[in-house]
């Protein structure tokens, strides 16, 4: 029962940090009823809303549902300690002292800007959250924290703001068919204007697709220009470069097989000299 809660509460929680950008820490605003709910069953607000969500939370209420909490005076006054001291306050616009029930509704909006997920016992304030886009519901019963199941508002208003950003509206349409309609002009301007006399219509119109095909091309050839460079020209220039400069200083010292291909016009040269030099040396002897 336990591991079948949270995993549909993970689902919950996972559908509004994808489609309405939620994010952690979640906030949660709290109404009074929900304040009292927890404090009446001893439940620490912290930890218990954290586990239902299964992330960490930060814990909200407004300055109206204080306010509302006092006035219902000492059966309520734990209840109203522990949201004045343990619950961030939302901002909320109201000068004079607002009902809890429309403080918390416009304090989410039409839509739910700031994130928040609403905890509340009453059932009204539940409904009508139902019907607003983006806004997750918890309660609680007995002595755990529940995700209210998503409403099939939610799901619908979700796919229809998907279908509204797969296609074009009208006016978009219209838009980009004039765009396209100016781009062809500008073209067919352009070929008439560079090939005018010996090229009769229809050579024309083979231009203006062939002007349209380089474009293509035209990005293919910047592709494959950074390819080139990505690869770069330089390791076999820099091989030569390292080859031909270590070769004259490492050339005394070292004898490799660099030098083998070298020995034998050396070795000739040297036996010439040598044989010349003992003939010298002997003839002058
Ligand atoms: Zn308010």
């Amino acid at each position: 029962m336990r591991f079948t809660k949270h995993k549909r509460h993970r689902k919950i929680v996972r559908f509004y940090t994808a489609c309405f950008g939620f994010r952690e820490p979640f906030k949660v605003l709290c109404d009074g009823t929900f304040v009292h709910h927890l404090v009446s069953n001893h439940l620490s607000p912290d930890t218990s809303v954290s586990n239902a969500l299964g992330a960490s939370v930060q814990l909200f209420t407004s300055k109206c549902v204080i306010e509302e909490l006092k006035s219902l005076g000492s059966s309520h006054a734990q209840s109203f300690h522990a949201a004045r001291k343990d619950f961030k306050l939302a901002r909320c616009e109201h000068e004079e002292k607002e009902s809890a029930f429309n403080c918390m509704i416009e304090i989410i909006g039409e839509n739910n800007p700031e994130h928040f997920f609403v905890a509340t016992q009453d059932m009204d304030l539940r409904k009508k959250c139902r019907k607003i886009p983006g806004v997750p519901v918890l309660f609680g019963l007995r002595n755990a924290v529940f995700v209210e199941q998503l409403p099939s508002f939610q799901r619908e208003y979700v796919k229809a703001a998907e279908e509204r950003r797969l296609h074009m509206t009208d006016s978009e349409q219209k838009l980009l068919q004039k765009r396209v309609k100016s781009i062809l002009n500008a073209e067919e301007l352009k070929d008439s204007s560079n090939a005018e006399e010996e090229i009769d219509e229809e050579d024309l119109r083979g231009q203006v697709i062939a002007s349209r095909e380089p474009r293509k091309t035209d990005a293919k050839d910047k592709v494959q220009f950074k390819r080139k460079k990505a690869k770069g020209p330089n390791p076999l220039s820099c091989k030569k470069k390292t080859t031909s400069s270590s070769a004259p200083n490492a050339g005394k010292a070292d004898k490799t097989s660099s030098d083998a291909k070298r020995s034998r016009p050396r070795k000739r040269k040297r036996s010439r000299t040598d044989k010349s030099s003992s003939r010298t040396d002997g003839a002058s002897a």
